[in-house]
């Protein structure tokens, strides 16, 4: 498959006014993969120009034709898993089993919105007198922006077209340099299964010009980001000039607490193996390991054991368990906490540094340290990278403190076989999801999104819908 490196906008697709296109680097061998169009403001206004069109259009059909289109979608993503897979693994860096599994996950949201698109319910209120019946009804929000970053960029733009589609609105998709085509492979397949011109629109390009110019348009009725805590905090300047709501899916610094009763080599093996997924380059990363004192020595042994047999290679291939890191900022800022993390004391259990033999790509081994206290930035910044710190706590109270000690509120996680420790711990998590023996918690049936600086707003779910109706 030849993947589409050009915007879509009015089901067309196209270059920019001016011809400048900008690189996407293969993060594997840091040669240039491909390039796509940097948008300019006639773009950008031709963008919006289609969604407002298209969304007119797009909230006149029924539910069961929204609904039979995004089906269709999630067929056609399904039939091309495999081939967009690749090239999600080309330009962002991830292996090709774990793109695979993005992909299919991706489906899955077109799939579950399907469903939701039949499933908007309003409600009749009784009024003063018999004669007064209160009609409370759901309509489409408009013409949406939303935001896609690099590290899940099909999954995450599944989540904010398919909402978008199943409510009647449309939609401006501005994906990540890191991983564009990925992106605009799924404009395809909303062409392909007939979605109507403008509906759907996707442009590349400078990302603070981009957010700025579609926000400050007076077309786009709603923006959804997900990315970083300051670029959130700059979205949502702009959606207060023109008193745009917004849903904000930003970082987190997610806790494990592994209690002495758990099966702690077990969590240990789930956790090493979770944690270096996409090389920990995931919002609900579990990224603070906080384990019972009289467990602790077991679990880091296994988790030790579990990160040094990760193959670290060429992503394309299937036997890779760990590949680059999307750009070379991810490998800086990873250097940087754990040389941090050593300066204040913390010790190297595993990595800690570039791969041998690997002179080319954004590559950096998964490292766990041991011996960190919160003095060290490690314990307050999100690392969004493959670092894994482990300390430890003495009781209920202690883990609770020490892991609800942050800004950050996304995600959370509880290795128990005790029943009543497991909701003591899931229920005093100061977080907006919580995964028990367990660290997959990112479904389509689930609302998804965090609390504190970790963002407002659920995407997924019976909830996810809701953001696109007003
Ligand atoms: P960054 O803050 O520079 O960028 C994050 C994302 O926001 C990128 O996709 C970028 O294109 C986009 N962006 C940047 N400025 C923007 C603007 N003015 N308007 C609209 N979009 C804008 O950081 P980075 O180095 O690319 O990524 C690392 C950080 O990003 C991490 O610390 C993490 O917190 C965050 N991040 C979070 C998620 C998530 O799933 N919540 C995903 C990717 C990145």
């Amino acid at each position: 498959m030849t993947a589409p490196n050009d915007m879509f906008i009015d089901a067309e697709w196209s270059v920019a006014s001016d011809g400048a296109r900008e690189d996407i680097v293969n993060p594997a061998t840091e040669e240039t993969a491909d390039s796509v169009p940097i948008a300019t403001t006639a773009d950008l206004d031709r963008a919006l120009a289609a969604a407002d069109r298209g969304w007119r259009q797009w909230r006149q059909a029924d539910a069961w034709t929204r609904s039979a289109a995004l089906r269709k979608i999630a067929g056609i993503t399904r039939d091309r898993a495999d081939e967009i897979a690749a090239v999600l693994t080309e330009e962002q860096g991830k292996p090709l089993a774990e793109a695979k599994g993005e992909l299919a996950a991706a489906a899955d949201q077109f799939d579950w919105y399907a469903d939701e698109a039949r499933r908007i319910y309003g409600r009749t209120i009784d009024g003063h007198s018999r004669q007064h019946r209160l009609l409370v009804m759901r309509q489409p929000i408009g013409p949406v922006a939303a935001f896609v970053p690099w590290n899940f960029p099909a999954l995450l733009a599944a989540r904010k077209i398919a909402p978008a589609i199943a409510a009647g609105c449309s939609i401006i998709v501005k994906p990540p340099i890191e991983a564009p085509r990925t992106v605009l492979c799924l404009a395809q397949a909303c062409h392909d299964a007939e979605i109507p011109a403008g509906v759907v629109n996707m442009v590349t390009g400078d990302s603070a010009r981009i957010s700025a110019h579609l926000i400050g348009s007076g077309v786009i009725r709603k923006v959804s980001l997900t990315g970083s805590v300051p670029v959130g905090r700059l979205i949502l300047k702009l959606c207060a000039e023109q008193m745009i709501p917004a849903s904000m899916e930003l970082g987190g610094h997610s806790p494990v607490l592994v209690f002495e009763d758990a099966d702690v080599e077990g969590a240990a093996e789930i956790c090493a193996r979770g944690k270096f997924r996409n090389m920990g380059q995931v919002c609900i990363s579990a990224s603070r390991f906080f384990v019972q004192e009289a467990a602790v020595d077991r679990f880091t042994q296994r988790f030790v054991e579990v990160t040094r047999s990760l193959k670290i290679g060429d992503p394309s291939q299937p036997d890779t368990d760990a590949g680059p890191l999307a750009n070379q900022r991810r490998v800086e800022a990873t250097t940087a906490l754990v040389a941090d993390a050593v300066a204040n004391g913390a010790t190297i259990a595993c990595g800690g540094s570039r791969p041998e033999g690997f002179d080319k790509g954004f590559f950096f081994e998964p490292t766990v340290l041991c011996g960190v206290n919160t003095s060290m930035k490690v314990m307050t910044d999100e690392p969004f990278g493959p670092v894994a710190p482990i300390t430890t706590f003495t009781d209920l109270d202690d883990a609770l403190a020490k892991a609800n000690d942050t800004d950050f509120g996304l995600a959370g996680y509880v290795f128990t076989n005790n029943t009543r420790t497991a909701f003591l711990a899931s229920e005093g998590l100061d977080v907006g999801m919580v995964g028990v023996n367990n660290l997959v918690i990112a479904t389509a049936e689930a609302p998804f999104g965090g609390i504190k600086n970790s963002g407002f707003g659920r995407e997924g779910g019976a909830e996810g819908i809701e953001a696109y109706t007003v």
